[in-house]
């Protein structure tokens, strides 16, 4: 590789150019999808040295065609309630790159589920599984449909029809699914099983997250928050730190928050408060996740009846002060752009050492200049979450060959994984110029892998 000193005026100036032209055209193009703007802007400023290094990747037209997806499908998904009213919502699948392997990503169901939304994580998927160093390409689907007060066999219908429209999009070689918010084992059951129905016949690798009674991968339920904490751990290590003693705050009690709990107290941290959409709690003698699995996990309850175990413990409705309590590590694990400027703030005035992002893109641009100018370690989204995705190709695997690792097996591989990407992203960072910094790093090594296959694989 030509060294970075060697780089001369005029081909950064190419670069720059190049880079600032596309970011124009996206913006004009996609002028109303925020969040997508968002996650492009963020990894644009990050390539500006790679650009000038490789102008292969221009002359390819590299980035013109890595924002705009392979296809975006949009459908109707309509289904009767209890009551036998009819209701309709709208479904996604944005197929965004299959230059590394099959389209692969969550499908969540929530209300606020709209293009810009869906074209974000598809966009950021495709760099985070191509970090994992497995064979897997970027996608995203979902539905705006609220699953909250929705019954068991509302949910049922529901999976069942967007799933009779996705089907015939998807397949285990073309695009495999898997979870994501509001859509667990028991909608991946219901999705799974309608698409065997639809097909005749039996696909196991066609959606991951599956049960493991019924061809899922043991570990899957953990992965995502697990390997959030085992990424934070290698980079603590680096400076001497570590979760054992610490405090943590974890944003969300879903499946992702759940797990990162789990994985920093065993690691010897105290988790001192977490949340749902409706407040949080906050327990200074370190939240029992026994209740707190009892309450989210087995009984879809909302996160203030913690109280009734716990009365020692307080809860607020104001689920953004979670950020206020002092703790040495953040992991937001909810939802995206939770922790803004102002919360980062009072998270660097209360000294935090470390953010992990567990959920995908939960700081905003302003909160991640804010952790950096200060010095606060941060591990970002697309490294730091990428174990779910990591045990996902490990089902397809599994599936593949017919048969099923131990969770023990399973658990070594992501460690491994996690491990692999976190020096990914730092050999990047330095390679670049930017010794340290995580999120170019990531951004950076999920980037070239991605362009290298596009630049194999030909213009299309
Ligand atoms: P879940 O639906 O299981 O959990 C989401 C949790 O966040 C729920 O407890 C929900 O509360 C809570 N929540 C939602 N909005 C807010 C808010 N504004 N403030 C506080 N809490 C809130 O989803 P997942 O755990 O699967 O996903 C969480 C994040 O992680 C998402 O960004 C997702 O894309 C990302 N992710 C998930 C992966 C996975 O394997 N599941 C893989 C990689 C990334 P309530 O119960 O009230 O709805």
């Amino acid at each position: 590789m030509t060294n970075l000193n060697d780089v001369t005026k005029d081909a950064k100036k190419l670069a720059n150019d190049y880079v600032h032209e596309v970011y124009e055209l996206i913006k004009k193009r996609n002028s109303d999808e925020t969040e997508f703007l968002q996650a492009t802007r963020e990894i644009f400023d990050s390539l500006r040295p790679v650009f000038s290094l490789h102008p292969e990747y221009i002359s390819n037209g590299i980035l013109e065609r890595l924002t705009e997806p392979d296809r975006i499908i949009t459908f109707r998904v309509a289904w009767e309630d209890d009551q036998g009213k009819v209701h309709v919502n709208r479904g996604y699948r944005v197929q965004f790159n299959s230059d590394l392997g099959p389209y692969k990503g969550g499908i969540r169901f929530h209300p606020s589920v709209n293009t810009s939304i869906m074209k974000f994580l598809a966009f950021e998927q495709t760099f985070k599984n191509s970090l994992t160093g497995q064979p897997i390409g970027g996608g995203k689907g979902g539905a705006d449909f609220d699953p909250k007060g929705k019954s068991e066999r509302e949910i049922m219908r529901f999976a069942q029809s967007f799933m009779t429209e996705l089907s015939k999009y998807i397949g285990s070689d073309v695009d495999v699914p898997a979870g994501d918010i509001g859509v667990g084992r028991r909608e991946i059951g219901y999705m799974f099983g309608q698409y065997n129905r639809l097909k005749g016949g039996y696909e196991a690798g066609v959606f991951t997250g599956k049960d493991p009674n019924h061809g899922g991968s043991l570990g899957r339920k953990e992965a995502t928050g697990y390997g959030t904490v085992y990424f934070v751990e290698e980079m603590l290590k680096e400076k001497g730190l570590s979760f054992a003693g610490s405090k943590v705050i974890v944003s969300g009690s879903g499946n992702v928050s759940t797990y990162a709990m789990e994985k920093a107290m065993q690691l010897g941290a105290k988790v001192i408060a977490c949340s749902d959409s409706s407040g949080y709690i906050y327990d200074e003698n370190g939240i029992n996740l026994k209740t707190i699995k009892y309450l989210k996990e087995e009984n879809n309850l909302r996160i203030r009846d913690y109280l009734k175990e716990h009365p020692e413990a307080e809860f607020n409705e104001d689920c953004s002060k979670i950020w206020s309590i002092p703790c040495d590590i953040a992991l937001p694990c909810a939802t995206q752009n939770e922790i803004d400027e102002k919360a980062a703030r009072l998270l660097v005035a209360n000294s935090v050492k470390a953010i992990g992002e567990g959920a995908n893109m939960p700081c905003t641009k302003e909160a991640v200049v804010r952790f950096v100018e200060n010095e606060v370690l941060f591990a970002p989204a697309k490294a730091a979450n990428a174990g779910g995705v990591a045990v996902s190709a490990m089902e397809m695997s599994q599936n593949s060959m017919r048969l099923s690792w131990t969770e023990e097996e399973v658990d070594e591989k992501l460690q491994q994984i996690m491990k692999n990407i976190y020096i990914s992203c730092l050999n990047a960072a330095r390679d670049y110029g930017r010794p340290g910094n995580l999120i170019i790093g990531a951004n950076i090594a999920g980037f070239l892998k991605v362009a290298n296959a596009m630049v194999a694989h030909g213009v299309r």
